[in-house]
């Protein structure tokens, strides 16, 4: 994901986030909705908190098309997790 900086006449800059190469040449100012330009501008660095809220949404976004699945059961020394038992879990089949 990306994000990509358009500019209102009126209302000046605004940002919209994009999958890489998929920025319109326009975009709808989110005030007016009047069609804003894109601008071209040098990429900023992206570090710290920004840089995980995007690592964020990239493996949400991955996650949509490729979802990983579980294949196996996990190693007999692994940590198990607890899980409260539900009336609902009890439907469930088992292995
Ligand atoms: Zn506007």
């Amino acid at each position: 994901m990306a994000l990509y900086e358009y500019v209102c006449r009126t209302h000046g800059a605004f940002e919209i986030l994009r999958r890489l190469g998929e920025a319109p040449p326009d975009a709808a100012c989110p005030v007016c909705g009047g069609a804003g330009a894109r601008v071209i501008s040098a990429p900023a660095l992206v570090t710290g908190r920004r840089a995980a809220v995007f690592a964020a949404m990239d493996g949400a976004e991955k996650s949509r098309h490729e979802p990983a699945v579980v294949t196996s059961l996990p190693p007999s020394g692994a940590p198990r997790r607890q899980v409260r038992m539900t009336p609902e879990l009890w439907t469930l089949p088992r292995p």
